[in-house]
């Protein structure tokens, strides 16, 4: 075979890998409720209403469809999740992970906040000393990484991931009732290069996020006490908007059985 076959049959390798990634993107189950991480949307990505419909029919919820792109999402997305594994895995064994009232190890450990319903999986809370201090891992690629210094609010600057980050922990902190967190940013392209920050939690910061979920269960309420008329408003102005198309509740939102009531 000539070096050109090769490169051929290397294509079309590439594509089955790729369609790999997509397989496993479409076999998992959407998410039916309220995370923490879905609180980080922008202004322009929040709908109260998709939570709120969420909430009510959770039956209804619909895995937006993968496009053929979409296999580098679920690359970046399984390189992430194997930073977390590795990260926790180290904890498990030479940290003192913090154990629930069950003794299930504090490793990413999803617990449910009924009154906020809302659903939450903090990367890892830590002992050292006599303080707990709760995780948040990111990866962060190399021309972004060099940009930080070992202050936070500078990083948070330079940075969308770290600032998010911040937030993430910090809503955390109130979620779980604690006062402090580490931020861990990884270097993806030399993960030997880490960065660790350190934060105390801050009221002002969590303020907005605490309303959006009073938001939603409070929309929840009103709709299950007097009905589909005080659901509120959409967002997108059609199902083929670029937030709708990426809505796990389009169908029901534009449908006949929400619309005739409003
Ligand atoms: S389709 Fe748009 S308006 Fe309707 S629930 Fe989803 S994001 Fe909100």
């Amino acid at each position: 075979m000539s070096q050109n076959d090769f490169q051929q049959e290397a294509e079309l390798l590439k594509l089955s890998f790729q369609q790999m990634y997509l397989q496993k993107g479409r076999e998992q189950e959407p998410h039916r409720e309220l995370h923490s991480a879905n609180l980080l949307e922008s202004e322009s990505e929040w709908c109260t209403r998709r939570y709120v419909l969420m909430n009510l029919y959770p039956g209804e919820v619909q895995k937006p469809e993968l496009k053929s792109w979409d296999w580098k999402r679920e690359a970046i997305f399984e390189d992430g999740w194997a930073r977390h594994r590795k990260i926790q895995a180290l904890f498990k064994k030479y940290a003192n992970v913090v154990q629930d009232e069950k003794g299930n190890l504090e490793l990413d450990l999803t617990r449910l906040l009924v009154d906020d319903r809302l659903f939450l999986s903090p990367d890892a809370i830590l002992h050292f000393g006599s303080e707990k201090y709760l995780v948040e891992i990111k990866g962060l690629k190399q021309e972004e990484y060099v940009l930080l210094t070992d202050d936070l609010m500078q990083a948070i600057s330079v940075s969308q991931v770290v600032a998010k980050a911040r937030i993430q922990a910090n809503n955390y902190l109130f979620f779980t009732d604690l006062q402090k967190a580490i931020i861990w940013i990884e270097n993806k392209n030399k993960p030997q290069d880490f960065k660790i920050y350190v934060m105390e939690r801050d009221f002002d910061l969590f303020k907005p996020y605490e309303f959006r979920v009073d938001e939603i269960n409070g929309n929840t309420y009103m709709v299950k006490n007097h009905g589909l008329k005080m659901l509120s408003d959409r967002v997108c102005h059609s199902p083929q908007d670029k937030l709708a198309q990426n809505c796990p509740m389009r169908d029901l939102c534009f449908s006949s059985k929400v619309e005739e009531v409003k």
